[in-house]
């Protein structure tokens, strides 16, 4: 137990359950250092082929770590997956099924490749793409099947992988989230065409901004590599060409690979604090009315937490709106964020539908129908119940996950007097 939790609510003006700072991230030491001097005194800055290149000691050693044949290295996440948009062909015409439960940048590329973004509708209980209701949006012009690894948890793999093939669709994972994640012990990323991660600074593998495509299809990885270098060939030919394809520059630096190298050796370790932490704090918020932890897919077999998400019923909490109950939380002091919006009614969204080039390319009708097309009620309740806890507060101690439960538990026990704040 712990002290003030049964004195008067925080926002109140009670004692707050804990005033401790967070864990702090990220994390360095002497050997960031010394692989950033090594960078810095070589005078080699930008990324190049060799060994001693840090870019493709990372390469290799994610690529390893993934158990997959060929990792590229991107300038971020969204890099990734647009470099990988590019290499699997995906342009104007083409309908890619993907997630509206996702961060802003998997429904981006989509746009970018002026391709027209198909959203499947969430599953309630584990927060991913419903896996059975991809194949209803399937047309004859799908092209991919962009599922996202949300909060690191897996996608459901069986049922995505399994209508993919009966209806000869690649899959493209977006594994941004899910560092060291697995489904039935196979990592995450490795399952699809290709997968992309990122290592923005708010993952749990950082370089500031970062990116990876996985793949072990070699094609594939030669015409990311080209599309992210200007468009030159991964194996020039002497007299050959020296751009083979249309490109953009998307290379990572080698700053940012000395960083990553770095990284890498703390990563493990910091994995199976953040799962052991969740195991306890699932089982303090089990017990409390009304909160609903994520649900895992039972052929998720490891999970890199970079969210601890959880579903509010205000039901419960008599009735109070999600945006009170997280301000009590906040004032106990526990930071959570009420998660993303829905994705297929984002303004912008509509907008970009709306352009001269998209209008051009589909046609007014079929873009009118679009909205009903896209619907999502599942991931609309989804948006309006969620919570989420950062990657970084699951790094600390099991007090840490003690004052999340005792804030929360406190709260629901005297909602009543939050009637009205
Ligand atoms: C972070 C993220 C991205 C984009 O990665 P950046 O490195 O920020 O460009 C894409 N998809 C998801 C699900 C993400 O969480």
């Amino acid at each position: 137990m712990v002290a003030n939790s049964n004195g008067k609510l925080a926002i109140l003006g009670g004692e707050p359950v804990r005033r401790k700072a967070w864990h702090s991230w990220p994390k360095s030491d002497q050997l960031e250092e010394q692989e950033l001097l090594t960078v810095l005194r070589s005078g080699k800055w930008g990324r190049f082929q060799g060994k001693d290149s840090a870019v493709e000691r990372f390469e290799g050693s994610y690529a390893k770590l993934l158990g997959c044949k060929h990792v590229l290295a991107t300038a971020n996440g969204t890099s990734a997956l647009f470099a990988s948009l590019h290499a699997m062909g995906i342009g104007p015409g083409d309908e890619v099924v993907l997630s509206p439960y996702t961060f802003v940048a998997t429904a981006n590329v989509v746009l970018l490749n002026y391709a027209l973004p198909i959203f499947c509708d969430s599953d309630l209980d584990s927060f991913q793409i419903d896996a059975n209701k991809v194949a209803s949006k399937i047309t004859p012009r799908t092209a991919l099947i962009l599922p996202v690894h949300m909060a690191g948890c897996a996608a459901n793999l069986d049922v995505i992988l399994e209508t993919a093939k009966a209806k000869g669709i690649p899959v493209l994972e977006d594994a941004c989230q899910a560092h060291l994640g697995e489904w039935r012990g196979r990592k995450l990323g490795t399952w699809g065409a290709a997968g992309c991660f990122s290592f923005q600074a708010s993952k749990n593998l950082n370089s500031g901004e970062g990116g990876v495509v996985s793949t072990n299809d070699s094609a594939l990885y030669e015409r990311a590599y080209s599309f992210h270098s200007a468009g030159r060939p991964l194996n020039p030919k002497p007299g050959g060409p020296s751009y083979v394809s249309n490109a953009a520059n998307l290379r990572l630096t080698e700053f940012q690979g000395a960083i990553l190298n770095a990284q890498m050796t703390r990563l493990e370790t910091q994995s199976r604090i953040r799962e052991e932490n969740v195991r306890y704090l699932t089982g303090l918020l089990e017990k409390i009315p009304g909160i609903k932890p994520v649900r895992n897919y039972e052929g998720c077999t490891r999970s890199a937490w970079h969210l601890f998400m959880f579903r509010y019923e205000k039901e419960a909490f008599a009735g109070i709106e999600r945006s009170v109950f997280l301000k009590a939380l906040a004032a106990e002091g526990i930071r959570s964020s009420s998660g993303y919006q829905p994705l297929n009614k984002e303004v912008f969204l509509l907008r970009s539908l709306q352009s001269k080039g998209f209008k051009r390319i589909y046609g007014e009708k079929m873009l009118k129908e679009w909205s009903e097309r896209n619907e999502c009620p599942v991931n609309d309740k989804l948006c309006g119940q969620a919570a989420w806890f950062s990657q970084t507060m699951l790094l600390g101690g099991r007090e840490d996950m003690d004052h999340i439960g005792e804030a929360i538990a406190k709260i629901q026990g005297q909602a009543d007097a939050l009637r009205g704040v």
